[in-house]
């Protein structure tokens, strides 16, 4: 073992006993590449975060202008900060459209945004507001979801494995079996909120059966509950649209955002209708803050980062290019029949294999041969196929050419 890692295994808290442990060199579009020279195509974007790729100029030119102007100089909400603000513009102005686009053009109301760090931090916050906004205790929330590991988020987390260790959590959180219509008639007249990814990333790549969102959607309507979409890791293009709630025609109460959203910097957040949001500044006043949230930095880079969205309309290219990739795994899956399934939208796709081991093991193969494919949290048998949004022909076709092999060199 060399000395970074004897080091990392010395000095870091460490997660796992089999971290990945590749020892970034650096990292450039969709290639990482190591220490000791070894090159890897980065197909799953750090979990979804490098949607463009890896440093991308725009995104490193703007946190260097930023880094110059000004850093941290008050804590979150005192201070007008043009970069937070005009991110913030700018964010509201995307989802508002696409809410308009989710309703044909029946949705009303003026959005905020409440910047955050990380993905758990974004849905603390909207747990938080729904039951601030609504006086209501209890969350409803789904079998093998996965919203976070700080104490709330951990609480709607559906894996009792994760939770158990962790209790006393929110006591009053009922689970319900994900994608089951019939099952949403538990939500009640009690419920604050409902919180639910519109697609589950961690439980293996799960998409709901198209009645699903809608009927949560009206459910929530019928029992004055607000409806929090997890758009942590669905957001931003990723699912072939900007929000994955497009795909249902169903929009949130509270959204909450991260990963991709600071561009490879460290920013999330929550939206909500200006009504709602205004809970957290009355009855006391101050009663949610953040020192750290919106940090200029961060706002800088994913403004830079929404900028190259745009322009280049990545969305779009996540639902062709995805459809492109889907096909092709379809076809390995016909040739090889260790894998039961493939599925997922745009670039979020999952190889769902029969067994356990032969899963590890092309996950392993892949990665011999310097491609970067993962698991899922949830489950042992699913690989997580999430290239940058950026990903070129040439890189998925030698993509694919590293899969192909790995899955001959599978143990029979
Ligand atoms: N929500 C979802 C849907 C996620 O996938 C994740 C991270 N995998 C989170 C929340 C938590 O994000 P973070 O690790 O940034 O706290």
């Amino acid at each position: 073992m060399d000395v970074w890692h004897r080091k990392f295994r010395r000095y870091l808290a460490q997660t796992s006993d089999e971290p990945i442990g590749i020892a970034v060199k650096r990292a450039h579009g969709c290639w990482i590449v190591a220490k000791d020279g070894k090159r890897y195509l980065d197909f799953i974007s750090g979990i979804a975060v490098s949607s463009l790729g890896h440093t991308h100029p725009e995104v490193v030119r703007a946190i260097q202008c930023q880094a110059a102007r000004y850093l941290h100089t008050m804590v979150y909400g005192e201070f007008v900060q043009d970069v937070q603000v005009a991110l913030a513009e700018k964010l509201v102005r995307l989802v508002e459209a696409a809410f308009q686009r989710a309703t044909n053009g029946q949705w009303r109301g003026e959005l905020q945004y409440y910047p955050t760090n990380s993905g758990t931090e974004a849905n603390e916050g909207a747990l938080k507001l729904a039951r601030k906004f609504t006086g209501r205790r209890k969350f409803v929330a789904f079998h093998n979801s996965f919203h976070g590991d700080s104490m709330g988020s951990l609480s709607v987390t559906g894996r009792d494995v994760y939770r158990r260790p962790f209790e006393p959590l929110l006591t009053d959180v009922l689970f319900l079996p994900y994608g089951d219509v019939s099952a949403l008639e538990g939500i009640d007249e009690t419920v604050a909120a409902v919180i639910a990814e519109p697609i589950q990333g961690e439980a293996g790549i799960i998409v709901p059966p198209d009645d699903f969102l809608p009927a949560l959607r009206q459910r929530c309507d019928e029992v004055g509950a607000l409806l929090i979409l997890d758009e942590v890791q669905t957001g931003l293009g990723r699912t072939g649209k900007w929000f994955a709630f497009e795909h249902w025609g169903v929009v949130p109460d509270i959204l909450t955002l991260g990963k991709a959203l600071g561009g490879g910097m460290p920013l999330s957040g929550f939206l909500a209708r200006q009504e709602v949001m205004r809970s957290f500044a009355e009855n006391p006043p101050l009663c949610h803050v953040t020192t750290f949230g919106g940090h200029p930095v961060c706002c800088a880079a994913a403004l830079a980062g929404l900028h190259v969205m745009e322009r280049e309309n990545l969305p779009q290219r996540a639902a062709i290019v995805g459809e492109k990739l889907k096909t092709a795994l379809l076809q390995l899956a016909e040739r090889f029949p260790v894998i039961a399934e493939v599925r997922g939208k745009g670039l979020m796709l999952g190889m769902e294999f029969r067994e356990k081991d032969a899963a590890q093991a092309f996950v392993r193969g892949c990665l011999e041969q310097g491609l970067i494919v993962g698991g899922t949290l949830h489950t042992e048998k699913v690989v997580r196929i999430a290239p940058p949004l950026v990903i070129s022909d040439d890189e998925m076709a030698w993509a694919l050419q590293v899969m192909e092999r790995s899955l001959r060199n599978l143990p029979s």
